[in-house]
């Protein structure tokens, strides 16, 4: 039976062992998926334990992301832009590091209805996932994509990155700090941790308003403070739950050369989490 697992510290947490068994279950096929809590100075010794058990991957969490992209063989173009891996595939000798967070985070966009051609986005953040997340953002051809973050020089950095990539396109590309950000957008998505701590960052309250869509890659069971800012302003908004589910099916196709359908998990896993 081939075998994949998440890693991460901490791990207990992670949803990915229940989607992907979800996954296998749907589509008949035979896998297992586990979880390992991996010690912070461990993740050398971990890809060796891989290679050496035969498994056929990984996915791979915080905080071993930047890790896993020294780590890899190859590399993706998302992967490389990115900095940063959270697919590992091992074939043939031969370990593969790619990034699925930009193509979970697209194709839930489209499943919402929220097109990125033409449009204008902000982003909020220039951490790891949004740095997960710019390849994607590109390849769905907005006319602009303005990054903002608190620490300004991560943002510009960043900015860089997107406008020297191939995909960048004719995409105005730009960067400021959260106050400053100015535009007519149409679309926000928060890529900061702020919500952990129950935070909004800082942006002018005036871009958010009917007709403009917020997304916040962090996810709960009641809305998050981003979430409930954008409703009570009349903009449509979403949480990363729907993301998280896309970007497990994508690194399930890169695995099994097949995407499971992730509609009806998307449904169960959010009446599961409001729950409890
Ligand atoms: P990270 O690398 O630690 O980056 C954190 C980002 O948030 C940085 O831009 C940081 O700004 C900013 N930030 C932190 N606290 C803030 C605050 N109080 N106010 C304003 N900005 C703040 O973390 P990450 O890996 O990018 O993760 C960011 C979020 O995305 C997390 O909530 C994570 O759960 C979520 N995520 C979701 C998915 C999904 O599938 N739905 C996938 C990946 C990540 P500085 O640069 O100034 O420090």
């Amino acid at each position: 039976m081939d075998r994949y697992y998440v890693l991460g510290n901490p791990i207990a947490h992670s949803r990915s062992p229940r989607i992907h068994s979800a996954f296998a279950a749907a589509l008949g096929q035979e896998l297992s998926y586990e979880a390992r809590l991996v010690p912070m100075e461990g993740f050398a010794r971990e890809i060796e334990f891989l290679k050496q058990e035969g498994f056929r991957g990984c996915n791979v969490t915080v905080p071993f992301k930047e890790q896993a992209f020294r780590a890899a063989d190859r590399l993706s173009d998302r992967a490389s832009l990115a900095g940063a891996v959270n697919t590992l595939s091992y074939d043939g000798g031969i370990l593969s590091g790619d990034n699925t967070d930009g193509e979970g985070l697209a194709r839930d966009l489209a499943c919402l209805g929220v097109p990125l051609e033409g449009r204008s986005v902000l982003l909020l953040g220039a951490g790891g996932a949004a740095r997960g997340i710019v390849a994607s953002l590109l390849l769905g051809h907005p006319r602009r994509l303005h990054i903002a973050n608190r620490t300004v020089s991560r943002a510009g950095a960043l900015a860089d990155l997107a406008r020297s990539s191939p995909m960048a396109g004719s995409c105005d590309v730009s960067s400021s700090g959260f106050e400053e950000a100015e535009g007519d957008f149409d679309l926000i998505i928060n890529a900061t941790s702020a919500s952990l701590s129950g935070e909004i960052p800082p942006f002018p309250g005036s871009l958010l308003h009917e007709g403009v869509f917020a997304y916040d890659l962090m996810y709960a069971p009641e809305d998050t403070p981003f979430v409930a800012r954008a409703r009570s302003l009349g903009a449509g908004a979403a949480d990363g739950l729907g993301m998280l589910v896309e970007q497990a099916a994508e690194s399930f196709r890169i695995w099994r050369g097949v995407r499971p359908d992730t509609a009806d998990l998307k449904d169960r896993l959010r009446q599961e989490m409001r729950r409890g």
